[in-house]
């Protein structure tokens, strides 16, 4: 197999890493290009030319429903906020399936020596499942082996949840074809992920300005500043931990990330950012609550505090829906609409548009590294970014007083 013929073409692969994981002569490895996205390398002598991973590439093929079947506001009841990104739906489904015996695979994110190493991990006990919780917006990597240690799970006849992006999602079904009865998948909605390499260069640039180690990054810190886009980042310095705040809309990675300049180019073509997914159930924020169901909020004497996080859940498949209907009790459940979760979630109808910056970015790094990111950044983010700065550290209970204020007056 000649590596042009692999994933074709080339700027859709998504990086699932399908291919080496079914090449069954070890031949395709996944490597960095020179910004850090995962594509795949054959080695062209140990390739017996079967065609394997043509065949089985998620991207020529697809497991996606028709439609989807139900959408709820959803809240989880069996488990702690804090440490899922919008409202622990994952956590609540994941809980409940450890409980009863299976495996929970997902992304986790651990730090050695200052450096993030985001990856793909299964875990059987309750106390693993934490390093599953809550958003990583990178790429994870996916060991080589990953999507066969699941399979083998499921061939010895254990229930298998996993959770994780759309394509991954959808390569681990078309690789598990055939054996899936005990597995139930969750797609999150996901607008694009950054590489981990460039993200590593953001926090080694962090840490040689701050003379320090990294030892933790929170992209959604939840239990400090409500269901928003502000996370933590912890790093060790002369024997002692600190932490500082990270405002999304501030810091040049996550704003760069929120803004889409810095997605692998296959995001900007996703075919799962659409009403037809390929989980049985589909996760996300719920972004517009408080327009598209005000009355269920706790401002208005409804019961969803929005402080803790709101899930979108889409229910995509029978078994997805046979699940939920079981397991209700465990989740704050309101019927909604796919066109009221996506009105607010411009993923759930098209995939993030490509910036003109994406490009600038990217030469940037390959010339200057983060450094030369940085600068790029604060020359073109300008215009409102004093305002942007001043508005974030005016305290919330000041934001209140205004907001309250301005309702008053209109
Ligand atoms: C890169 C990325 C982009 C996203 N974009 C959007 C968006 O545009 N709109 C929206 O509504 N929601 C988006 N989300 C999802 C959102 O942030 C929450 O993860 C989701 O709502 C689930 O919330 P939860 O509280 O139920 O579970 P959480 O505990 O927050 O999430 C856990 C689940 O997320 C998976 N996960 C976390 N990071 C990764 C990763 N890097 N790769 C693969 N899987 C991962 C875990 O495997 C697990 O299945 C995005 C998430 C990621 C990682």
């Amino acid at each position: 197999m000649k590596e042009s013929q692999l994933a074709y073409p080339h700027e859709l692969c998504c990086g699932c890493g399908m291919c080496s994981n079914v090449c069954p002569k070890n031949a395709i490895t996944m490597k960095r290009d020179s910004i850090g996205f995962i594509y795949p390398k054959v080695d062209e002598r140990k390739c017996i030319d079967c065609g394997l991973c043509l065949k089985t590439c998620a991207y020529k093929k697809s497991n996606l429903s028709t439609s989807v079947l139900e959408t709820y506001v959803a809240v989880s009841t069996c488990t702690e906020l804090n440490k899922s990104s919008s409202g622990g739906v994952f956590a609540a489904v994941a809980q409940i399936v450890i409980k009863s015996g299976g495996i929970v695979a997902g992304a986790i994110m651990d730090f050695v020596d200052g450096k993030a190493l985001p990856r793909l991990e299964c875990v059987s006990e309750e106390k693993g499942l934490d390093r599953i919780l809550g958003s990583k917006y990178v790429q994870c990597d996916l060991p080589t082996d990953a999507y066969k240690a699941i399979k083998s799970h499921l061939l010895a006849g254990r229930k298998v949840l996993f959770g994780g992006t759309p394509c991954q999602v959808d390569a681990l079904k078309e690789f598990v074809k055939g054996f899936e009865e005990n597995l139930l998948t969750i797609d999150i909605v996901c607008h694009g992920v950054p590489s981990s390499t460039f993200f590593n260069s953001y926090l080694e640039k962090f840490q040689q300005v701050h003379d320090c180690v990294v030892t933790n990054y929170v992209f959604r810190d939840k239990a400090r500043y409500g269901w928003n886009l502000i996370g933590s980042i912890y790093y060790s310095k002369g024997g002692r931990t600190f932490r500082k705040k990270v405002y999304g809309n501030e810091d040049s990675f996550y704003r760069l990330f929120l803004d889409g300049d810095i997605y692998r180019e296959s995001c900007y073509t996703c075919k799962y950012a659409c009403g037809h997914r390929v989980g049985d159930l589909s996760i996300g924020d719920y972004w517009g609550i408080s327009k598209e169901h005000p009355e269920i909020l706790s401002d208005n004497g409804g019961l969803i505090n929005p402080d803790l996080g709101v899930s979108c859940l889409l229910v995509n498949s029978e078994k997805g829906r046979a699940f939920i209907a079981e397991h209700a009790d465990s989740f704050s459940l309101y019927p909604s609409s796919y066109e009221s979760a996506a009105r607010n979630n411009g993923q759930l109808h098209s995939p993030a548009k490509r910036t003109p910056l994406r490009d600038m970015i990217f030469d940037a790094y390959e010339d200057y590294g983060y450094s030369g990111v940085e600068t790029l950044y604060r020359k073109s983010k300008r215009e409102g970014y004093t305002a942007i700065i001043i508005k974030n550290r005016v305290p919330k209970i000041v934001k209140r007083c205004i907001k309250k204020v301005l309702h008053t007056k209109r």
